[in-house]
């Protein structure tokens, strides 16, 4: 391991009011902190100080501090790896060679304000080859419960267990409520689905999918072994679409699909706002938030200078090169990283440009 020939510049902001972990990124009531890094260090937040911590040991003499990340030099570059709590781009300081912003993929949680969508399917050419294998499941590979038991289907009262409609469980119940078929529970979960159709969207949400007898909520697929068949069988577009799946902790979060079906030149406009395409009906979402292209075959979403940020969730290490920056959000802190000649001084202007 060998010191860079420039220093890593953190930028810290830090509020106090934590509020679902939202940033307002346009408050100027915040914590500010300019950090030189030349060594590999723990970057911790104690109150609303951010400060950089060089031994493991230090930090564990006091149990409110809480670790952000770990930094290290790697050569001229720096890498940095989240700690416990989940670390996040923030989209309107990213850039690709199509413009401003994130190119989507496959598996990325985003989260828009407080609300966190998984992008559960991408979609880029019409006439895709691999069709969508979940559309017809008479190959289905769900768990068929072990012929011991005696099942029976909890809606239709029938013992008949077969692959193309097994009996499930896909909830905490036991017993003699223990099992239901996967066609009867799809069409169960059919009647409760709304949907709304707009020129380049579709909506399905259900007001609530939780298992009306042990409220535990039902699981968008099942299955095992990577093959897995939805329970929620809805119909997909012919152009390029990209599926947002609503992930949410608690009961009212939307716990909704959007199929949004885009085709050159259309922007998706993603916001809380009566005129947006994908409507976000949550406070923390701004009226026009995000905006979701299509360019070159790829799906580039761009945050529309919204209050609370867009943000996409980072799982592996972040390599900063030398005359780059990032910028990441974790818990209640924004941190930025720069290996960029810096002037001194810090603003919160350029903590969001
Ligand atoms: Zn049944
Ligand atoms: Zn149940």
């Amino acid at each position: 391991m060998k010191n860079s020939n420039l220093p890593l510049v953190v930028k810290a902001v830090t509020w106090s009011r934590d509020s679902h972990g939202l940033y307002d990124y346009e408050s100027r009531n915040v914590h500010k902190k300019l950090i030189q890094v030349t060594k590999p260090c723990v970057l911790t937040r104690l109150g609303n100080e951010v400060s950089q911590t060089l031994s493991q040991f230090d930090m564990k003499q006091a149990n409110e501090i809480d670790p952000l990340c770990h930094i290290d030099p790697v050569n001229t570059d720096f890498t940095v790896q989240g700690c416990s709590d989940t670390m996040w781009m923030v989209i309107r300081t990213m850039r690709t060679k199509y413009g401003p912003g994130y190119l989507l993929k496959e598996g990325d949680t985003i989260k828009l304000g407080r609300v966190c969508y998984k992008v559960s399917l991408l979609r880029s050419h019409s006439d895709d080859s691999l069709s969508d294998k979940t559309q017809d499941s008479d190959e289905s590979d769900v768990e068929i419960p072990n012929e011991r038991e005696t099942g029976i289907c909890r809606i239709c009262l029938n013992s008949d267990s077969e692959t193309a409609n097994p009996l499930i469980s896909p909830c905490k119940c036991a017993g003699s409520m223990k099992y239901i078929h996967l066609l009867c529970l799809r069409q169960w979960l059919n009647s409760r689905m709304q949907s709304r159709v707009t020129e380049n969207c579709i909506t399905y949400s259900w007001k609530s999918i939780d298992c009306e007898i042990c409220k535990s909520c039902f699981p968008f697929s099942i299955g095992n072994t990577g093959k897995e068949t939805e329970l929620f069988k809805i119909q997909k577009p012919e152009t390029p679409f990209i599926v947002l799946e609503g992930v949410g902790n608690d009961k009212n979060s939307n716990r909704g699909v959007h199929i949004v079906s885009v085709t050159n030149g259309n922007d998706i406009t993603l916001g809380r706002g009566h005129e947006a395409n994908v409507r976000i009906s949550d406070i923390s979402v701004s009226r026009c938030h995000a905006t979701l292209k299509f360019v070159d075959g790829r799906f580039l979403i761009e945050d529309n200078n919204s209050k609370f940020g867009t943000l996409v969730n980072i799982c592996e290490k972040i390599i900063i090169k030398p005359l780059s920056s990032v910028v990441v959000q974790i818990g209640r802190t924004v941190v930025s990283f720069s290996t960029r000649i810096q002037q001194q001084g810090i603003d919160s202007n350029d903590i969001m440009n």
